[in-house]
């Protein structure tokens, strides 16, 4: 069905196999039928010449609030606590099915644009998510947002736990893993008794757990008072909510938070751009690494971001790395395309089907351009891709066999309505944004 030729691949495989000038066939079903060395026959009525570029796994973003897009810049030069008490009630207030949906589009476009074919999103509303992911054809795992209080759909806690039961029942139904998830925002919004229900629910569907954890100095304080003194990893472990679960952030970890991140197989979306804009601290992605804990990359939602670059998050993730152990040796570029490839298709129990170029799992691919002055020379690809490639370098995606992006124009989205509809939209967010600072002044 698709073939891709002339490609240095950059396989990201067990071994970190590159093969300088090869092949990938894709089959019917969309899956990676062969890969090999130089030419090979194949009956692809689709054909792409990779021209000597780098072709790769489709970076997967971990930890993201797409729908955020509609807030973008309106968060800045604050920190977390902040952040969150100016843009919670301003998004409560104004976010319906259609407004999330213009979000979220706006985010998918960047985001295929830009090389990342996989999304792990935290929002309100997600059916607009998954609106979204069926046109885009994005890879977008979706689960409903636990808040303690009411969120924009609008819910109080026992609706709300109604309607993510209602969410579960038929992500079992239709068998799709990819919505089987539940994402209670963090243990500073969610107090003991929320927790715990939420994970009998969790267990009673086998869901996924995808939660915000120890991104802040601010949110350590509010939870060990909330939480008589405990850490959020502590809190999450006491109320089995730890298990296999994505930790969007885990900045501030004690040794014992990490002993049981590790005991119990849970994942860290680290999200450099989000924690150093935000000035929440520098993770210890070292300790994690050694610890044997899979940590993925993220770019935390676009008004904390400010945008969805998985690139710039790759880059600034080495960068923030090296500096703190004063050791430019740790995190070689290898270890960190991991984290936007493999190691983030493990957090969401998705390694199987990809983050990796290899025969039998699907064809999430992106063709780099061959043009590209940043990319010339290229010695080494694991190098090149960390250290200097952007997401202008993005010529061709490839999500499930089906070409999204192709010579730089994205092909399943109105490129000009998307952006339209979220400028349109800039009069209701401002004024949503400015009722809550007026009500803030009372
Ligand atoms: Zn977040």
């Amino acid at each position: 069905m698709l073939a891709i030729i002339n490609a240095r691949i950059v396989t990201v495989d067990e071994q970190g196999t590159i093969i300088n000038s090869g092949t990938i066939v894709v089959d019917e079903n969309g899956l990676i039928s062969q890969i090999a060395d130089g030419t090979i026959s194949h009956t692809s009525d689709k054909v792409i010449d990779a021209r000597g570029a780098i072709v790769m796994p489709g970076l997967v973003n971990a930890h993201a609030h797409l729908g955020m897009t509609l807030f973008r810049g309106l968060g800045d030069d604050m920190n977390l606590e902040d952040f969150l008490s100016r843009l919670m009630p301003a998004e409560i207030r104004m976010l319906d099915h259609e407004a999330v949906v213009a979000g979220t589009e706006l985010g998918a476009l960047e985001s295929l644009l830009g090389g990342i074919t996989t999304t792990l999103d935290m929002y309100y509303l997600p059916d607009a998510a998954q609106e979204v992911a069926q046109r885009s054809g994005m890879r977008i795992f979706s689960a409903p947002n636990l808040l303690e209080g009411d969120g924009p759909e609008p819910l109080p806690f026992d609706a709300r736990m109604e309607w993510a039961e209602q969410w579960l029942i038929q992500a079992n139904a239709t068998g799709n893993d990819s919505l089987n998830w539940l994402a209670p925002h963090s243990t500073y919004l969610l107090g003991e008794e929320h927790l715990l229900r939420i994970a009998a629910l969790a267990e009673k569907y086998n869901a996924h757990i995808h939660v915000h954890a120890a991104e802040s100095y601010g949110e350590m304080q509010l939870v060990s008072n909330r939480h008589n003194g405990r850490t959020p990893i502590q809190v999450l472990a006491d109320t089995d909510l730890l298990t296999d679960a994505v930790l969007a952030h885990g900045v501030h970890l004690t040794d014992e938070d990490i002993e049981l991140i590790a005991e119990h197989g849970a994942s860290v979306t680290h999200c450099p751009a989000s924690n150093q804009k935000l000035a929440s601290g520098t993770a210890r992605v070292i300790d994690l690494h050694a610890a044997g804990v899979n940590v993925a990359l993220g770019t935390d939602g676009p008004a904390s971001g400010n945008d969805l670059d998985l690139w710039l998050a790759m880059r600034l993730a080495g960068y923030a790395q090296k500096n703190t152990a004063k050791d430019p040796t740790v995190m070689p570029a290898l270890d960190i395309l991991r984290m936007a490839t493999i190691n983030g298709a493990r957090a969401l129990h998705a390694d199987h089907l990809i983050g990796s170029l290899e025969v039998g799992k699907a064809a999430d691919i992106i063709v780099l351009d061959a043009d590209s002055p940043s990319l010339t020379p290229i010695f080494d690809p694991h190098v090149a891709i960390v250290a200097a490639a952007g997401r202008g370098d993005v010529m061709s995606v490839i999500v499930n066999g089906q070409v999204v992006v192709h010579e730089k124009r994205v092909l399943t989205i109105n490129h000009a309505e998307t952006v339209q509809k979220v400028h349109a939209l800039g009069g209701v967010v401002m004024a949503a944004v400015e009722e809550v600072e007026r009500s803030r002044r009372k």
